[in-house]
């Protein structure tokens, strides 16, 4: 992994009102206003004193310059700007600056990729580890309070409470889907389960490597929900132990990663608004998913045409992560969803705003 890449800088550039309708006139503003609403502005940083680059998705990928605002000089490389020297790229670009915001957004094939290799993870962990080792252990006979034992790479005791079950290498092995990402040297992830027989719920833990795995405590709570109840020397702030190289995609990485952890224990009754499977990149996935009638209709509201994840660099250090994703729980909301993750300087994530784009009502388990 490398040294990590420059932080890209943000400023606030705008050009002077009426120039890019001087320009390119009313038809090209409008259409390059529409280009940044449909998400068409790909990237952009901003470079020297008084210069943007950014790339446009147009009929092909376009890149665009634009150096100097008092009297801007314009630079596109599509046929319109080579015709008329000025096009609706150079007006998306100009809109997407006074923004003063850096950002990059994360390819299709890129997310597709991800998405693919955590599905296939996802097919090979056991979903229910509680489930498993409760009925195992009431086979053997061993279910009475106290009951402990192992079962693969699992350690098991039944308490008064539930069953309370450590280990597991599923977070481990997920982690390892996510190239961009490692834990900090000296600790490891690792879990714990609670089940109490109607069903359970999953912990992931960060605990120094060399550590074994605590004894359970005597305390009467449920740690998977009440945290404070975790023995001591375990973490579950998982998000500061995680190491990336501050790319754009190794944010989303860390984004996407975090979710599927909290997930795993949710991975067999579904109870879980966030599914993976529903990340969207393009509006015409949500038009299918509609007509599958796997959602119920309501209101196609304003949907961008393109809903690739964005990675934008904020004035205080943060960067924002945010990305689109059609969900369908059990007692949830169906729809299609934004979320904002704000990953803050010294790696915590906070789960930011999300906004609901299309509200479908109550929805089926997609
Ligand atoms: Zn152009």
């Amino acid at each position: 992994m490398g040294t990590g890449k420059k932080r890209p800088k943000n400023k606030k550039l705008r050009i002077k009102t009426g120039v890019l309708l001087d320009l390119g006139g009313i038809k090209k503003q409008e259409r390059g206003k529409q280009y940044l609403d449909d998400g068409r502005v790909l990237a952009l940083e901003f470079s020297g004193a008084d210069a943007v680059k950014a790339s446009v998705l147009g009929e092909k990928k376009y890149s665009v310059t634009i150096t100097g605002w008092d009297a801007p000089k314009f630079r596109c490389l599509c046929p319109s700007f080579e015709n008329d020297g000025f096009c609706k790229h150079c007006v998306a670009v100009a809109l997407a600056a006074e923004q003063g915001v850096a950002f990059e957004t994360i390819s299709k094939t890129y997310v597709r990729r991800l998405v693919g290799g955590i599905n296939s993870i996802k097919n090979t962990v056991m979903p229910n580890p509680g489930c498993e080792i409760a009925h195992t252990s009431n086979e053997m006979g061993v279910a009475e309070t106290g009951a402990v034992g192992t079962h693969g790479e699992y350690q098991y005791r039944q308490t008064e409470k539930g069953l309370v079950i450590w280990g597991g290498s599923a977070a481990k092995s997920l982690l390892g889907k996510f190239v961009l990402l490692r834990l900090k040297d000296g600790f490891r992830i690792d879990g714990y389960y609670f089940y109490d027989g109607m069903g359970g719920n999953f912990r992931p833990v960060v605990m120094p490597a060399d550590m074994d795995l605590p004894d359970w405590t005597d305390d009467s709570r449920n740690p998977v929900f009440e945290p404070e109840a975790m023995p001591d020397g375990l973490d579950i702030e998982i998000a500061s132990y995680i190491i990336h190289d501050h790319t754009p995609k190794s944010y989303f990485q860390k984004s996407i990663f975090l979710r599927e952890l909290e997930d795993i224990g949710a991975f067999w009754h579904g109870c879980s608004d966030w599914h993976i499977k529903g990340i969207v990149l393009e509006k015409s996935e949500v038009y299918d998913a509609i007509k599958s009638e796997k959602y119920g209709f309501t209101e196609f509201k304003n949907t961008p045409e393109f809903l690739f994840p964005k990675v934008s660099f904020l004035a205080d250090d943060s960067v924002e992560v945010s990305f689109f994703f059609l969900s369908g729980g059990l007692g949830t909301t169906s729809g299609l969803f934004k979320p904002t993750d704000i990953h803050q300087p010294g790696g915590i994530v906070q789960f930011g705003k999300r906004e609901c784009i299309i509200d479908m009502g109550p929805g089926p388990i997609p």
